[in-house]
């Protein structure tokens, strides 16, 4: 390392925080105007900056430069900002970046590997400077949010995802890895557009693609090692789960638009007992949407029930749920209960009007993960209020045009008496004269978590209950305040706090079942998980220096 690499290398570089003595000792001095500046002084100046761009995206240009200009400032800006810089580096804004990717596309971040590289996956991955990778986040580029098919461009999303996990959960970014597998993609319009980056193609799909992903997985095992977490993401449905299937008992893996939406759902779910006094068995499910998202919650929500002592069969037999074809149904056409969907099917005619199948089921719980907006009608909401004192309403899809109904909407067909929760941010409501705040079930309150548990005990292969003890330590988290504001979450500004309590649980359960890896077991699992994480300050850019002694030498 020389020492001008101190100004131009974002993980060393301090700006104007370089001392008189360490810009002298590097060799830096008189490269950057007179003044010092604290990390503080800094990160005022970056909060002034982002102020004077107006629109989400040059916000997060900005903070992409910040981030390949001094990582330590923008993870600390990040980690204290997180209610106003979550909503720009990671959704919706990201989605925006990925969008336009190809345009605003200037410097790499992450690794691509594709499908033209099969046989290579190694090579390509050992072509990553660094040697202590922890975790990846990997995406296909599939469904990128709810945006469909972004082929290479979805490459914003783990990169957004893994800098929640250092600003979030403290995970050094050394040990970060974004990758975007490139096997084309079928968007006609990407495909067409002069400025995409990807592979020009369509899909690579069937044996070719499976095998891919086997050479992937196998790939990073050996660079990296068996415990390397690997999260999925923005797969396509039909592959989400099957991966999931395939390679969880084998690797250390998760699908967190599965498990990790069923956490944060499950945590509300949890929360809402203080209000409506209901167990997650006391209550009758109905699921609009029966994909990714549904489907994780409604398997979370079976074992949750399990633990509240319920059978398996009992359990799938209070969720009822419906798909773009009506009621999951025993006796639907061939091919129409495909996976998990069959676990719910129900003897029972087929219904394709969610209002009449209210009307009969006479749910509690209503949850939404359609991506249909607005199928919650205000009928349907009215019905949930006769029914119930205190009806769930769940609107969890996104982005908020295509949420099930809008929280206003919620509260004014049920007097005010639903306890509402959405995937989108919705702002204050006021109904009769009461201002309601409802809170968002943000995957941003689980997978940062559940990683830093997972990465400092050594976890060989992530189980389901891991799912749930973040799920009860975010629900313990959210105060009488909150709940009397009608928010199931606790404030995001609390994000981090539920993290190192998520880990640490996580740890203490590790420990007990036997399944983390490092030894001896750490008496204090707080201090352990705690003595891990990144450090957002500043460390001295100069070696410790030292004198000997002046004792005689030994003459021989
Ligand atoms: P997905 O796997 O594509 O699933 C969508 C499901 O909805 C499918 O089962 C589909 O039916 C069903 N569906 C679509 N249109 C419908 C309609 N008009 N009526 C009834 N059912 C309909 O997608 P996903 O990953 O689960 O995501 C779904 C939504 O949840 C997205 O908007 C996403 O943003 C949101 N989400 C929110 C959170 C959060 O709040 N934390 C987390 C993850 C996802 P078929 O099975 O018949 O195709
Ligand atoms: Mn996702």
């Amino acid at each position: 390392v020389m020492g001008i690499d101190h100004l131009r290398d974002p993980r060393l570089n301090k700006g104007l925080a370089f001392t008189l003595e360490e810009r002298q000792a590097l060799g830096i001095h008189g490269l950057q105007p007179a003044r010092f500046k604290s990390q503080e002084d800094q990160l005022e100046l970056c909060r002034i900056s982002i102020m004077r761009y107006q629109e989400d995206l040059n916000k997060y240009l900005y903070l992409n430069e910040l981030h390949d200009r001094n990582e330590k400032l923008f993870f600390r800006l990040l980690s204290e900002n997180v209610e106003m810089l979550m909503p720009i580096v990671y959704t919706p804004t990201v989605g925006l970046a990925c969008q336009k990717f190809g345009l605003i596309y200037r410097r790499p971040r992450g690794l691509f590997i594709t499908i033209k590289d099969r046989g290579h996956c190694f090579d390509v991955l050992k072509n990553w400077p660094e040697h202590d990778v922890k975790a990846i986040v990997v995406t296909d580029g599939e469904r990128i949010l709810g945006l469909g098919d972004l082929g290479a461009c979805g490459m914003g999303i783990p990169v957004g995802k893994l800098a929640l996990y250092t600003a979030l959960a403290g995970i050094k970014p050394h040990q970060c890895l974004p990758i975007t597998l490139d096997v084309g993609t079928n968007n006609e319009t990407l495909l067409e557009d002069p400025l995409y980056v990807g592979l020009r193609q369509k899909r690579v799909t069937g044996p070719e693609y499976d095998e891919f992903i086997d050479e992937f997985m196998e790939a990073v095992v050996k660079r990296y090692g068996q415990n390397t977490l690997i999260q999925f993401e923005d797969f396509g449905n039909h592959n989400a789960f099957r991966f999931l299937d395939k390679y969880r008992g084998q690797y250390c893996t998760f699908n967190d638009d599965i498990q990790g939406t069923a956490s944060v759902v499950v945590a509300g779910l949890l929360a809402s007992k203080r209000i409506t006094d209901k167990k997650i068995s006391d209550h009758k499910f109905v699921f609009l949407g029966a994909g990714e998202a549904a489907i994780g919650i409604a398997d979370l929500c079976v074992k949750a029930m399990q633990m509240e002592g319920l059978s398996v069969k009992d359990a799938r037999e209070r969720i009822w749920m419906f798909d773009i074809d009506g009621l999951l149904a025993k006796g639907r056409p061939e091919g129409r209960l495909e996976g998990h969907k069959a676990f719910y099917a129900k003897d029972h005619k087929p219904i394709k009007d969610l209002r009449a199948l209210i009307e009969e089921v006479q749910p509690t719980a209503l949850i939404g993960a359609s991506a249909a907006g607005g199928a919650f009608t205000p009928e349907i909401l009215k019905i949930m209020g006769t029914n119930n004192d205190r009806p769930l309403i769940f609107a969890l899809s996104n982005p908020t045009h295509k949420a099930e109904c809008t929280a206003e909407q919620a509260y004014n067909n049920t007097e005010g008496r639903c306890v509402f929760a959405s995937g989108s941010p919705f702002g204050k409501v006021t109904y009769n004269g009461k201002d309601y705040y409802p809170g968002q079930g943000n995957n941003a309150y689980v997978f940062p978590g559940i990683a830093l548990g997972v990465i400092a005990t050594r976890i060989h292969h992530i189980s389901e209950e891991l799912f749930l003890v973040a799920a009860q330590v975010i629900a313990d988290n959210v105060s009488e305040e909150d709940l009397a504001k009608g928010s199931l979450y606790p404030p995001l500004g609390i994000i981090r706090e539920c993290s190192v309590q998520i880990a640490t649980k996580i740890a203490a359960y590790a420990y007990e079942k036997g399944l983390a890896t490092v030894y001896p077991e750490p008496p204090n699992k707080r201090q352990y998980v705690e003595d891990q994480m990144y450090s957002f300050n500043y460390e001295p850019s100069l070696p410790n220096i030292w004198s000997w002694s002046k004792s005689p030498e030994i003459k021989t």
